[in-house]
């Protein structure tokens, strides 16, 4: 890869193409495309690395899906299958008033998590504990009680919208791909619905996140063509606030793990992800799934998020993964401080809170 030659391309407009970013997937001068990376990322975000303090809650796992890569999901009646009830979950979150700007709230499939279960909890959560921006709802939860109650999407999105939701997260996006994602979640929707879903809730005035799982089944062709797609429909609805690269955990799922991922891997495509989605403004590095160390190190390579605070997480960590559960802002700020990068505290919406000095 002639490094000086995209950078000339990438910085008079020119977008990179879908073989330019396979090869940089597989690059060995990593230090190159750190550097170019890093440079699209501090034009679009100067140095401000962002943070949110968030909690997440996960309303229940038992999931009529079950998907092979997903070690959270439970059967019904299945041991360690739970379900929280409203009161449950208003409690976790007062416990948490004043101190948090965000509810992230995703789930299993649950027939018994209705609209009206949604709609109750959207209401008593705003009731209870006001000012705080719920992000709830993946397309594929979208797609699944529009189904449960013969209720098209955008009228679906109209009634959570006017419950309560303000912003929906990237999830269900894994990759989109059929050949690969039908082996990873035969039973999920596919990719083009998930798009679709999207397109509707962006149209609808509902801005979301994208999510790509990578590290299982695919190629890096499988990559660049996801990738491919989310830029595709950003241009068309702008509704996308933020790409998240999320690096497979394999353990406690159905799928062997051949080729496992290597932190290179990963920063490369944080960095690939960067370059690629000129449309995006955000890329961020999950340090839930990352690790801490590894998304402090993703800062140099383009990203410029590292999601927030979280409280309880429990997707990643049924799945393997070794990072803690919680950070405080103190420890997020002095990460990325001495990635010498500035934190900002900011909303769902990337709006600016606080700068850390
Ligand atoms: S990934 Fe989501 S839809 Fe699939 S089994 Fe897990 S909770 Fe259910």
């Amino acid at each position: 890869m002639d490094f000086k030659e995209l950078k000339k391309k990438l910085s008079s407009g020119g977008r990179m193409s879908d073989a330019e970013a396979v090869e940089l997937l597989e690059t060995e001068d990593i230090f190159s495309l750190g550097e170019l990376a890093n440079k699209v990322c501090e034009k679009k975000n100067k140095k401000f690395v962002h943070f949110i303090r968030n909690r997440h809650i996960n309303p229940g796992n038992i999931c009529v899906n079950r998907c092979k890569f997903c070690a959270f999901s439970r059967s019904a009646g299945e041991k360690g299958a739970y379900a929280y009830t409203i009161p449950q979950m208003v409690g976790m979150a007062k416990k948490v008033a004043g101190k948090v700007s965000e509810f992230h709230i995703v789930g299993g499939l649950n027939p018994d998590m209705d609209m009206d279960f949604y709609v109750d909890l959207f209401r008593a959560l705003k009731k209870e504990v006001p000012g705080v921006s719920i992000k709830a709802l993946t397309a594929v939860e979208i797609d699944y009680l529009s189904k449960c109650s013969g209720i098209k999407i955008n009228k679906i999105l109209e009634i959570l919208k006017e419950a309560g939701l303000d912003s929906m997260p990237g999830g269900g996006a894994e990759i989109f791909r059929q050949k690969v994602r039908g082996k990873l979640c035969p039973e999920k929707i596919d990719g083009k619905r998930w798009l679709k879903i999207m397109e509707t809730a962006h149209k609808a005035g509902i801005k979301t996140t994208a999510t790509m799982l990578f590290g299982h089944l695919e190629s890096f062709a499988d990559r660049v063509d996801h990738l491919r797609r989310l830029r595709a429909l950003q241009d068309k609805t702008g509704g996308f606030l933020a790409f998240i690269p999320l690096p497979f955990h394999p353990k406690n799922t159905k799928i062997e793990n051949t080729h496992p991922l290597s932190g290179l891997d990963i920063i490369r495509t944080i960095a690939v992800s960067r370059l690629y989605l000129d449309n995006f403004d955000h890329i961020k590095a999950y340090w839930i799934m990352t690790g801490e160390k590894l998304a402090q190190t993703c800062l140099l390579f383009g990203a410029d998020d590292l999601d927030g605070t979280v409280i309880e997480e429990k997707i990643a960590h049924d799945a393997g993964a070794e990072s803690k559960e919680a950070m405080t802002v103190e420890e997020i700020t002095r990460m990325i401080k001495k990635a010498g990068k500035v934190p900002v505290e900011r909303d769902t919406f990337y709006r600016r809170l606080k700068v850390w000095n």
